[in-house]
């Protein structure tokens, strides 16, 4: 008989996850995997995919808009909130059902339950069963923060944004990070009125300091009433919606409030701190670069370990853990030089080093382009696009590259190969122009900005 019922059991069935249990089993391993939510986790329930879903929804109000500007002439239309949701969840439901096929078709055995480990070898399922496993991975992922507010009972989170019910008319978005400036941009595009708070003094802490002066910028030009350095101190419900305070005493009144203001790890209730697995301030597991936790047969890909926390990177550590434990090659999640997008309106696209950040390491030059778009330039729209180069001085390797702009995050991708592979600014110079482009500018800089 054998030792474990398993050779590997995946303790929930997000990106990570999911890669990850593949994987396994293509090498002919053994593999369970419990989910006591959804398959495909929060990217395809209620994150990356719904929200993409979205933002093309969004975008058509513009897009009639411009058109007027090429000569169409149109009657405005309302947009029908019930009718995108529904096809919203009925896409949503078939991507379930595609994530579940994979698994079954590479002979991963599924439960759903959920899994609390009671051993460094044994999972308990809320079914009542009990499964054993040589190694046990925890891709549990993560869930909305919202703090502790009088009235916070009566605001949502990203998780349930996806299912109201109706289109709000007045929304207030709190929160200055990734969800809450997508968010606006989305909820503005269908045509809500949206006010965004933030906290500090600029959204978006940690990009570029020029890409968020240029976004916010774009995004209020677009209609976003963006207020910075404000946040709320109690809510009340009335009969006509919801009343805030804010923390400047003013007051204002929405239909939905949406609290963006973080993720934390799923940590809570599994059992890990019992069996020695360390977890840190946040409550994410504490992993090395091969994902192993302090227990040697525990490890933990995607946001619970609070890394990067992107659906890709959680793939890659998937299959990094794959590959070292089951394959004999150790692998280790390599985490340099992401490229990554926001999904504002409009798009930012990122890869490498801030400004900020390579001023304090590098002695640098900075090559910036910021131009009206051909496209909005004949449609009269006031939208402009920004372009950011980061170079080292000494060995001329680009070490970041910043856009903002219409297709920000298609542009990053291919970017992003020539930063990974250490691309100089003359090699970006090298490349012939593509015209014309919006992209062409990235290899037509040829001044540094003086100072
Ligand atoms: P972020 O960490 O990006 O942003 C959280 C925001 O909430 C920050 O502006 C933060 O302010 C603010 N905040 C935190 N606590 C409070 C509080 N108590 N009161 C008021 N404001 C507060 O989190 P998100 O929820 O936006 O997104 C979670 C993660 O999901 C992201 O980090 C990203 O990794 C991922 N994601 C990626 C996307 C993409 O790739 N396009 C899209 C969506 C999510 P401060 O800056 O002052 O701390």
């Amino acid at each position: 008989m054998a030792e474990f019922d398993y050779d590997l059991f995946v303790i929930g069935g997000g990106s990570g996850g999911v890669r990850a249990a593949r994987w396994t089993a293509m090498t002919g391993a053994k593999v369970g995997l419990c989910e006591e939510y959804r398959y495909g986790g929060t990217c395809v329930i209620r994150g990356c995919v719904p929200k993409k879903l979205m933002v093309f929804a969004s975008m058509f109000s513009e897009a009639v808009e411009d058109a007027a500007g090429f000569g169409w002439s149109h009657t405005g239309s309302d947009f029908n909130w019930p009718f995108f949701i529904k096809k919203k969840d009925r896409e949503i439901d078939r991507l379930e059902e595609v994530y579940q096929t994979n698994l079954e078709k590479t002979g991963v055995v599924l439960h759903r339950a959920r899994g609390t480990l009671t051993d460094p070898h044994t999972v308990a399922l809320s079914t009542g069963e009990t499964v054993t496993a040589k190694h046990i991975l925890v891709a549990v992922g993560g869930t909305p923060f919202v703090p502790d507010i009088p009235g916070g009972e009566h605001v949502i989170s990203s998780n349930e944004i996806f299912h109201l019910k109706e289109q709000p008319k007045r929304m207030l978005i709190v929160g200055g990070g990734y969800i809450a400036c997508e968010f606006a941009g989305i909820m503005n595009g269908l045509g809500t009125r949206v006010t965004q708070f933030y906290r500090g003094a600029q959204i978006l802490r940690g990009f570029d300091d020029e890409v968020r002066g240029h976004i916010a910028e774009e995004m209020r030009k677009k209609g976003v009433n963006l207020h910075v350095g404000r946040d709320l101190v109690g809510i009340e419900k009335t009969d006509s919606g919801l009343k805030v305070k804010c923390t400047d005493g003013t007051f204002s009144e929405h239909d939905v409030i949406l609290y963006a203001t973080g993720r934390v790890p799923m940590t809570k209730g599994l059992g890990l701190e019992d069996l020695g697995v360390e977890l840190d301030r946040a409550g994410a597991v504490v992993v090395d670069k091969y994902s192993q936790t302090a227990v040697p047969s525990i490890y933990a890909v995607g946001d619970v370990t609070n890394r990067a926390n992107l659906t890709p990177v959680a793939i890659r550590e998937g299959m990094a853990f794959a590959e070292t434990v089951f394959k004999g090659n150790p692998t280790p999640a390599d985490h340099e030089l992401i490229p990554t997008a926001v999904f504002t309106q409009p798009e930012i696209g990122t890869v490498g080093m801030t400004q900020e950040e390579a001023r304090e390491t590098h002695d640098i030059e900075i090559y910036r382009a910021t131009f009206r778009p051909m496209f909005h330039a004949f449609a009269d729209r006031d939208q402009r696009m920004m372009m950011k180069l980061i170079v080292d001085k000494p060995s001329r390797k680009v070490l970041g590259v910043h856009i903002v702009g219409p297709a920000a995050g298609e542009m990053i991708q291919l970017v992003g190969i020539a930063v990974k592979m250490g691309a100089t600014k003359e090699d970006f110079d090298r490349t012939m122009a593509v015209h014309p482009t919006a992209a062409e500018e990235l290899v037509t800089m040829r001044d540094p900005v003086p100072g």
